[in-house]
């Protein structure tokens, strides 16, 4: 039997077409969206102001493509790791972190990524495929905490920028007024600065967190093979193109390396190269992955790190660490599960 084809994460436009497929009337289109978006159904049977005849009809081609999490760990700080299916034998991992004040998901864009980062999990795994902007848009619909959530990350596995055309879908029925309505500074893209920043600049009014984790082109290319045909200078002269002031934000992700990238002569050199951008630089705790031969920086030198980027004026934070007991760095989880699914 034919697979059916997935309503959850269709644009107005896509949707307008499946109207007209079906014999729908024009304004049927935002019915569909507002039972999709707003009401957030499960089933197309429970799109009661669309007549039943039309019900089958749209039902023998299309379902509405909502699938709950096939497993989950939890973690003793609330963090919560939501494993999904993503077609046979893959999956992809989403993580949900709440706190006093906001409850964020962490969105994963692909199965397995290319970037091959040497101290990522996802990144061991090889590419697989790009999710769809349904799979990319059931990590958010499905999650059972969905009405506390306040924010998004595009930080999960895989590259989002390397999968643009699906992330614009996504973040289009995000912020639509026909879709989840939500404002773009609730939503951080983060990306290690791949092809698709131009668009993604030009074409969205999402925050913008650019993974950066060492000021020396040398030592960044070892640690991400990205910078050879993307160096961070350039990606840096292009951020200065935009304007970071007003609605939009940039923030810079740096995890710190025990006795390589958390020195000062690190620290200061950062804040020469971001010299002029108005940002925050996020100093992340690393978790550890099995093979690899990096280490968490102690908290002193993150303080003193944190310092030193103070006092250029650059502001400096250091990410609560959430989610240790689970293994959150990315990418475990469904690697784990792919193994076994290999095994049955
Ligand atoms: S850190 Fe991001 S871009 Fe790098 S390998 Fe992992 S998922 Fe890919």
């Amino acid at each position: 039997m034919e697979e059916k084809k997935r309503l959850l994460g269709m644009t107005l436009p896509e949707l307008k077409a499946v109207a007209a497929e079906v014999g729908l009337p024009g304004y049927a289109t935002k019915q569909l969206a507002d039972w999709l978006y707003k009401k957030r159904v499960s089933t197309i049977d429970e799109m009661t102001n669309i007549a039943a005849a039309k019900r089958t009809a749209l039902s023998e081609v299309y379902e509405v493509g909502m699938a709950s999490p096939v497993d989950f760990q939890k973690s003793v700080d609330g963090t919560i790791k939501y494993l999904y299916a993503a077609g046979p034998g893959n999956f992809v991992e989403s993580v949900y972190i709440p706190t006093e004040d906001r409850a964020t998901l962490c969105v994963s864009s692909q199965v397995g990524c290319k970037m091959n980062c040497l101290f990522c999990m996802t990144g061991k795994q090889g590419f697989t495929k790009n999710l769809s902007a349904n799979e990319i848009l059931n990590q958010i619909q499905a999650l059972p905490e969905y009405d506390r959530l306040t924010n998004i990350v595009f930080m999960g596995m895989g590259e989002p920028l390397d999968n643009t055309d699906e992330l614009f879908k996504v973040l289009e029925i995000l912020t639509a007024p026909y879709g989840y309505a939500w404002s773009p500074k609730r939503i951080t893209v983060s990306t290690i600065g791949a092809k698709g920043l131009r668009r993604f600049l030009d074409e969205s009014d999402c925050h913008l967190a650019i993974s950066l984790h060492s000021p020396f082109p040398d030592e960044r290319l070892s640690l991400m093979p990205v910078e050879k045909a993307f160096p961070i200078e350039s990606v840096l002269d292009l951020v200065r193109q935009y304007d970071f002031t007003h609605q939009r934000r940039v923030s810079f992700e740096y995890i710190a390396f025990k006795g390589l990238n958390d020195s000062p002569r690190h620290a200061h050199a950062l804040a020469k190269l971001l010299k002029g951008i108005p940002c925050r630089v996020n100093l992340i705790r690393f978790h550890a992955i099995p093979n690899v031969p990096l280490r968490t920086s102690d908290v002193e030198k993150m303080e003193q790190f944190q310092t030193i980027l103070n006092g250029h004026g650059v502001t400096c934070t250091i990410r609560a660490s959430r989610g240790e007991d689970i293994f959150a760095a990315c990418g475990m989880l469904s690697t784990a599960k792919k193994a076994d699914s290999r095994r049955k």
